[in-house]
């Protein structure tokens, strides 16, 4: 089965196409970083806008790289939730008429089912059941995941994402947007140990996490610096904050797999590009006899293969949506249900 997946929750159209019997067969992204870093932020109506230019090209585009024609296509995901509902109607709604005039099913993805996959689409995929770890732009949460659509949520930031504590700190230290991946590099020139910051919440019980705290202490440290910041100072800072972030990460990972017994940990999102972070948690799970799958780099932050494979699987076990379209601003992903089960979304 051949699916066609479509991804506009947020700044990043992607489009793929994914064969379950051959895996991948193409993807291909537009990210609109440059169309919003002069805003230091995502603007949703340019977003929804431009995924609107860019949608139909790509879909062109990966047919033609996969070297097939519309007939090819045995089924069209695309993600409903949660993200931007102008950009999200985009993609669903362009997904959602092209499965109808091929006359093939269409499937609805949930964004961070799709992350949550992206490591199965590795030669080595993780088998169920395992303890994921979704660390991204807009979510930082542990799930059990007992098979696909079975999540119970273990832990989660009560306030900012992981992904958004990186950006907001590297905004702080004078970083492009979007901040993240500029801070991780910044952070390899670091001193370690000139700044510690502690990393939050791992004195308390339970597998939440909470990163404005941190923000604030990195605020604080710089405003006792001389301006403007030297590059090592920044560097110093940086490396300080993403060892504390990764810190609480890591400790909250082992008790996950401590408390539900698994030994296997799928991490995804965004900020499972970062390096330390991965560093720590193999370092981690090799103590506990255990071991860390990850996506490829190119599938870690938002894109078309995730919700392609995601949809796949869906389709596979004979799940459809009807003709109507819905999409979800919030969604939580304990709401899924397994395939078949939660049609109509
Ligand atoms: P969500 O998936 O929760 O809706 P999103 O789609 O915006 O949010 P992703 O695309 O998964 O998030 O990830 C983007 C986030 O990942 C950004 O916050 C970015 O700074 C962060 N990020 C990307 N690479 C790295 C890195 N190497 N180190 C740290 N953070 C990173
Ligand atoms: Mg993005
Ligand atoms: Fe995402």
């Amino acid at each position: 089965m051949r699916v066609l997946g479509i991804e506009s929750s947020c700044d990043e159209t992607g489009v793929a196409v994914y064969d379950t019997e051959r895996g991948l067969l193409s993807h291909a992204l537009f990210s609109q970083v440059k169309l919003h870093a002069e805003y230091g932020g995502v603007v949703p109506e340019l977003a929804s806008r431009d995924h609107v230019r860019r949608l139909l090209p790509l879909v062109d585009q990966v047919l033609a790289e996969a070297g097939l024609s519309r007939q090819d296509v045995d089924g069209v995901a695309y993600t409903t939730g949660p993200g931007l509902l102008g950009a999200l109607m985009v993609g669903a709604m362009a997904g959602r008429s092209l499965a109808l005039a091929w006359g093939v099913p269409a499937v609805a993805v949930h964004h961070m089912e799709g992350h949550l996959l992206a490591p199965m689409l590795e030669a080595e995929p993780p088998a169920f059941p395992f303890v994921a770890l979704l660390v991204s732009g807009g979510h930082t949460q542990l799930i059990k995941v007992e098979a696909l659509g079975r999540y119970e949520l273990l832990g989660e930031s009560l306030d900012d994402a992981a992904g958004e504590a990186f950006d907001k700190t590297a905004k702080l230290l004078g970083l492009p947007y979007p901040g993240g991946p500029e801070l991780a590099r910044l952070a390899e020139q670091g001193v370690p140990e000139r700044f510690v910051f502690t990393a939050p919440m791992i004195d308390r019980p339970g597998m939440d996490f909470s990163f404005s705290g941190l923000k604030t202490a990195v605020r604080q440290a710089v405003a006792r610096l001389p301006t403007p910041l030297s590059e090592q100072d920044r560097a110093d800072v940086a490396l300080g904050f993403q060892t504390a972030v990764v810190r609480a990460l890591e400790v909250k990972c082992r008790r996950a797999l401590q408390a539900t017994g698994h030994r296997t940990l799928v991490v995804a999102g965004g900020v499972s590009a970062n390096t330390a972070l991965r560093a720590a948690l193999d370092r981690m799970a090799a103590k506990e006899r255990g071991r860390v799958y990850y996506p490829d780099l190119r599938f870690c932050t938002d894109n078309g293969a995730m919700i392609a494979y995601a949809g796949a699987q869906r389709l596979l076990a004979g799940e459809q949506v009807d003709s109507a379209v819905t999409l979800h601003a919030r969604w939580p992903l304990t709401d899924l249900q397994p395939p078949g089960q939660s049609a109509g979304q």
